[in-house]
């Protein structure tokens, strides 16, 4: 077993879903002395500072980041790269710079000649969340039986590494290592495409004209309840995955518009044989979800 993770300072930049869940789990088992958080506006402050969740709060990324010895990037990673300028002058040496963005191989590309020498950069990837956002809607728990992937570049630091991948451990994570390009293949289908889906078909079910919006919310339940879940997820971060992960995220739309092309014609020419084929292997996927835990 490895040893609790602990940190002299954490500064967590960024206080939204993701980074207010890092900082109750912090807090609940103490893994830093002390913690300062940062937002870009200051009601996201106040609510934060409200919440109790650090001991400190800054709207200024370089004064957060002043002594920390692990600073968490929680921003849209469209904002990461200006977050990053904005900070870079005050991270100290050995200080370990970590990320929970989306998307991986664009953040390492904008994150790499913005970062000084001596700071150690682990990119990470906690796989899971909500359709919530803000510092009210983290909890510690979020992380709990989930996945998390790293994309440390092989000259990184194994210590920090280590550091980074026991802190996850600690959160109740399971943590797998992988190439950044390979990541961001994975993440294009498992959970950027069926954003894009659900958030089209959620904008077409608006604009028809044939069934009224009235009669789409009365019977959401036959499906489309679970596509609007998703839809409501936040629109800055959605925005800022798909525009970073353009190429990953195109191929994977290619395959899906050719199987779904496929789809259409098993329909017009009443191929029941082909419908029931596939619904039965996708049935499959859903039970071995279900056997690995992560329904
Ligand atoms: P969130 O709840 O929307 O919070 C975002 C935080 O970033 C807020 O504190 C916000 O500050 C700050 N921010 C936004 N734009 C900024 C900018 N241009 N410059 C500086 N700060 C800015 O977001 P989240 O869901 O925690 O997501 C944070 C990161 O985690 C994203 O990179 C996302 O890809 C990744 N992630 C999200 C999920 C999920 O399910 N939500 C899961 C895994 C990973 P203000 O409130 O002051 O604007």
């Amino acid at each position: 077993m490895t040893a609790t993770p602990h940190f002299d300072r954490v500064a967590l930049i960024g206080i939204g879903l993701i980074n207010s869940s890092i900082a109750r789990l912090i807090k609940r088992d103490g893994l830093a002395a002390s913690m300062i958080c940062c937002a870009r506006r200051q009601e996201t402050l106040d609510e934060a500072r409200a919440l109790e969740l650090c001991d400190d709060y800054t709207t200024d990324p370089a004064e957060a980041v002043r002594g920390a010895d692990l600073v968490v990037l929680g921003v849209p990673v469209g904002a990461i790269k200006s977050v990053a300028e904005a900070m870079q002058g005050e991270l100290q040496a050995g200080a370990i710079v970590t990320d929970v963005g989306s998307v991986k191989a664009t953040v390492i590309n904008d994150l790499r000649p913005v970062l000084p020498a001596g700071v150690h950069f682990v990119p990470g990837h906690p796989v899971a969340g909500t359709e919530h956002s803000g510092p009210s809607a983290g909890f510690a728990e979020l992380f709990d039986g989930r996945w998390c992937i790293l994309t440390p570049e092989e000259a990184t630091d194994e210590v920090a590494v280590e550091k980074v991948r026991a802190f996850w451990a600690h959160a109740g994570m399971r943590v797998d290592l992988m190439d950044a390009k390979h990541h961001d293949q994975v993440l294009a289908i498992t959970s950027h495409l069926p954003h894009l889906i659900a958030y089209n078909i959620v904008g077409t079910a608006h604009d028809l004209e044939t069934v009224t919006e009235r009669e789409v919310i009365k019977y959401s339940a036959g499906g489309f309840r679970d596509f609007t879940r998703i839809a409501a997820s936040d629109p800055v971060m959605w925005r800022d995955v798909f525009l970073n992960n353009r190429e990953a995220v195109l191929e994977m739309l290619g395959r899906f518009s050719e199987d779904l092309a496929s789809l259409q014609r098993a329909i017009r020419w009443s191929d029941g044989d082909a419908l029931e084929e596939l619904f039965t292997r996708t049935r499959e996927i859903r039970r071995s979800l279900i056997e690995a835990k992560q329904a």
